[in-house]
């Protein structure tokens, strides 16, 4: 491609940006409008007029799936080899420059990255081994102190603690610490902030990689914390240009320390000169970009921006509200079925849901249709029990004082090593400051239970000599065998699924050979826990998308499913009491609903399951804030059998007119009683007929809620 066609089609404020001088520069513009193409253009672009080598691109992206899209865009564009360059996550870089340093950073050769799963069960064991009462002390909440302050750059020694409860906090930080320098275990924030310190105090390598790294690109900007840009500062020095792009109204990461303020901080601390604006949107048609931007002016803090399109206006968004979830996830796949047959292919189109949770009903629908699928974020490959078994296997085989992993599998598949013997391996490791391995091997005890031990001990040994001279994959194929999962997995009744994805594990390592530099176990171990566990699926065969709306941020679709659309789902009731988290909230369904190119539908439905519970709830209040005339019903609302019957919350005829108080005789401060919540109190009302909903305060664990006025009994009038 020459640069001229390379250029084509952009328009002039994409070209401006593009073909920038090497100086800092800040893309600020909405959904759609082309600030990745801009971005993967420009690379293509310095790459190609030889103003930079491969060898001196760092590109910074925020999901896996984002990462590898890039490269493939990138490699359409100008036939490189693009082996140079440096495109991934933060952790992914982070990851591949401490294993490339890992003693100047301190951590043995193989380190294990814990995902955020593996940290709760070490945090858990840390709390158990030191007696510390965990109805005080919640792992969870120890978890969230811990990443916080590494995403904040803090380490234990620099948290200063406000109280007697923090100043405990601040201790357990220290001793997770220590502990997981003694197991070889970074967890995701360390990886960053290993990382940044280690760019801190080694010149030379900082020098290095400064001299190297010629273009930084971020995309996503608006999502970086406080340490992410920290690191990009320090990586990029005097030398290297940043190049970022973002948009505010995307921002869906502030729960985890992202902050928006970053490009603010950005445009200041490198006197940004020009802030470029893009406005038109070329991925969706005029409906769906109405009811995005409409949605949207709901905020109230925002730098403010409208898209527009030359498309045209599209088709309106369909509504359809279930009976239950399963008759919404029926209708999902019927319409799916529909519009594959109407030429468009499954991997054009994805179901996005809130909550993880939703997607078990989804999939088993799917699953019984025959309708291939695949699923991102979640739970992920690498995260099924039987993938963590073997992983654990291999992670003991790569590094002995692997804690996690070794209680892991010590007794998995079962071979009589019962609690006390391993509690007493943990006190004896606890008196000796050792590894759980090393006291171990030091003797697990006398009689059945020690032999056992020894013959663990000596499981281990075997299969890490076996695997000298093995390839990956076959080294997998080999600890399968020997470990005895297969043959457990094999004897279980329903283990068939757990075995074909432990064959799985065989092929995800010959995939990760076929793409990686690192070839070593290790390697590919850094690389299951990094992966958005994108193996399910026969690799390029065509299949639906799954994920959540987090997972599905940079992505498009030609046609977009936003499913669950219930007050406490979507918006999430952990977040609608706080005006705060409810415009985070609708920043994630603006997300959803700029991922639609032609097609978007809107689905909730009256009752669901989840967590074992029948819930019912209310149409989601962004179905009302979407204008009523870019929405067309499918269906009329059913009359659900034991709450007496909704009307769809977002309908026409039901807009919020406040005209329910008088028809219906009741008022605001009125007792009501509900079938399933109790007893509470009107704080507000909406709609008219069939749609009036009403604000129910029924304290205590339920909180407030909306809910059809049909659906309570007035207790006084
Ligand atoms: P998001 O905020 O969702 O990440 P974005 O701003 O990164 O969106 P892109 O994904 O880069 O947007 O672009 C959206 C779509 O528009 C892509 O399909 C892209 O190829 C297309 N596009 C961008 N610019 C142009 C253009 N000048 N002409 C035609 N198509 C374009
Ligand atoms: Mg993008």
């Amino acid at each position: 491609m020459t640069s001229r066609s390379l250029l084509e089609g952009l328009n002039p404020e994409q070209l401006a940006a593009v073909t920038l001088p090497k100086q800092a520069a800040l893309i600020l513009a909405g959904a759609g409008s082309g600030k990745t193409r801009v971005l993967t253009t420009r690379i293509a672009w310095l790459l190609q007029t030889g103003q930079v080598s491969p060898q001196g691109i760092l590109a910074v992206t925020f999901t896996n799936k984002a990462a590898k899209e890039m490269l493939t865009r990138i490699s359409a564009m100008l036939p490189i080899n693009t082996r140079g360059m440096w495109i991934g996550t933060f952790h992914g870089i982070c990851n591949r420059l401490l294993r490339a340093h890992h003693r100047e950073a301190g951590l043995p050769e193989a380190f294990q990255i814990m995902d955020s799963q593996d940290q709760l069960s070490l945090i858990k064991r840390l709390l158990k081994a030191l007696n510390i009462d965990d109805e005080k002390y919640p792992a969870k909440q120890l978890q969230h102190f811990i990443n916080g302050n590494k995403e904040a750059g803090l380490r234990a020694a620099q948290v200063v603690p406000y109280d007697d409860f923090t100043k405990r906090l601040v201790e357990l930080y220290a001793a997770y610490e220590e502990q997981c320098q003694r197991e070889g275990a970074v967890d995701f924030a360390e990886l960053l902030l290993r990382c940044f310190e280690l760019l801190t105090r080694n010149a030379m390598l900082r020098d290095h990689y400064r001299e190297r790294f010629q273009h930084i690109l971020v995309d996503e900007f608006q999502d970086t914390n406080k340490l992410q840009y920290l690191w990009l500062k320090l990586i990029a020095g005097d030398q290297a240009a940043i190049f970022a792009v973002g948009d505010d109204d995307q921002s869906i990461y502030a729960f985890r320390g992202a902050q928006v303020g970053n490009m603010f901080d950005f445009e200041r601390d490198y006197q940004v000169k020009n802030v470029i604006k893009l406005e038109q949107n070329y991925r969706s048609f005029g409906n769906i970009l109405d009811a995005a931007n409409t949605l949207i002016q709901h905020n109230g803090t925002r730098l403010g921006k409208n898209l527009w399109t030359s498309a045209g206006s599209g088709q309106p968004l369909r509504v359809y509200e279930g009976s239950t979830d399963l008759d919404e996830a029926a209708f999902l796949v019927e319409e799916v079925k529909q519009l594959h047959r109407e030429g468009l292919a499954l991997q054009n189109m994805a179901i996005l849901y809130r909550s993880n949770a939703q997607s078990r009903v989804i999939e088993h629908q799917l699953f019984s249709t025959g309708v291939p699928y695949r699923v991102y974020g979640g739970l992920r490959f690498f995260e099924r029990q039987e993938i963590k078994h073997a992983l654990a296997y291999l992670r003991l085989i790569a590094n002995n004082d692997d804690d996690g992993a070794l209680l892991r599998v010590i007794n998995f598949p079962t071979r009589g090593i019962g609690a006390r013997t391993i509690e007493s391996i943990q006190s004896n490791a606890r008196l000796s400051r050792a590894s759980l391995w090393q006291a171990a091997c030091s003797g697990g005890g006398s009689g059945r239970s020690g032999a056992a031990v020894a013959q663990f001990v000596n499981l281990i040994e075997d299969m890490r000599r076996r695997s000298e001279g093995l390839t990956l994959p076959e080294q997998v194929d080999m600890m399968l065998d020997q470990s005895g999962l297969r043959a457990f997995y094999h004897s279980e009744k329903d283990g068939q699924d757990r075995l074909d994805n432990l064959n799985e594990l065989i092929n995800a390592a010959m995939n990760y050979l076929a793409e990686a530099d690192d070839r070593s176990l290790t390697g590919f171990l850094a690389h299951a826990s990094l992966e958005a566990g994108d193996h399910q699926a026969d690799a390029g065969a065509d299949a639906l998308q799954l994920m959540t709306v987090h997972s599905a941020k940079g992505l498009e679709f030609d046609a977009v499913f936003i499913t669950g659309l219930e007050e406490g789902l979507f918006p999430h009731e952990n977040a609608s009491l706080d005006p705060a988290g409810l415009e985070e909230e609708r920043r994630l369904m603006y997300v959803a609903i700029t991922r639609a190119r032609q097609k978007l539908y809107l689905t909730l439905s009256q009752s669901r399951m989840l967590h074992g519970q029948t819930r019912y709830n209310v149409g989601s209040r962004f179905l009302i804030e979407i204008p009523a005339n870019l929405l067309h019903w499918l269906n009329k609302a059913q009359p659900a059998p034991k709450m007496g019957g909704f009307a769809p919350a977002g309908n026409s005829s039901a807009r919020p007119t406040r005209s329910a108080q008088a028809e219906h005789g009741f008022h605001i401060g009125q007792s009501v009683l509900h079938a399933k919540f109790g007893v509470g109190v009107i704080i507000d009302c909406e709609g008219s007929g069939g749609g009036a909903h009403v604000q129910v305060n029924f304290g205590g664990s339920h909180g407030i809620k909306w809910l059809t006025l049909r659906s309570v009994d007035m207790l006084t009038a």
